[in-house]
C-alpha cells in the first residue's frame, strides 16, 4: 500500500470571527465611524445607505454577517496528513523525513 496516506483532523477557532461565527458587517462598521454618537432619524439613516449603494432600507441591513470563513461554525476543520504533523511537531527523525519528503 504504497500510495496509502493517514490523515488527521486539525481543527483550530476561526481566526476571522475569533469563534462566535458572526462578523461586523463592514458597512455598519463604517456608519459607526461616521456617526459614532448615533442620533441620526429612521430616514436620515436610510439615506445614508443609499449613499452608499444600498437599496433597502437601514434597519433591513444585517450588523452582522455569519462568517463566510467558518460558515458559522467558529472553528475551521481540515485534513493534514500525519506526515506534516508529525514533522511540524519535530516527532519524526530528520533523515527520515528527507526521505520521505515528496
Ligand atoms: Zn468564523
Amino acid at each position: 500500500m504504497d500510495n496509502q496516506r493517514y490523515l488527521l483532523i486539525e481543527q483550530y477557532l476561526c481566526p476571522e470571527c475569533a469563534g462566535s461565527g458572526w462578523i461586523t458587517n463592514l458597512i455598519w462598521q463604517r456608519y459607526w465611524e461616521e456617526h459614532p454618537d448615533g442620533g441620526l432619524t429612521d430616514e436620515e439613516d436610510d439615506a445614508w445607505f443609499r449613499e452608499q449603494g444600498y437599496t433597502q432600507r437601514a434597519s433591513e441591513i444585517p450588523e452582522e454577517l455569519l462568517c463566510s470563513e467558518c460558515d458559522g461554525i467558529g472553528s475551521i476543520r481540515r485534513e493534514v496528513e500525519l506526515r506534516k504533523v508529525l514533522q511540524t511537531l519535530e516527532l519524526l527523525p530528520r533523515p527520515l523525513a528527507d526521505l520521505i519528503e515528496e
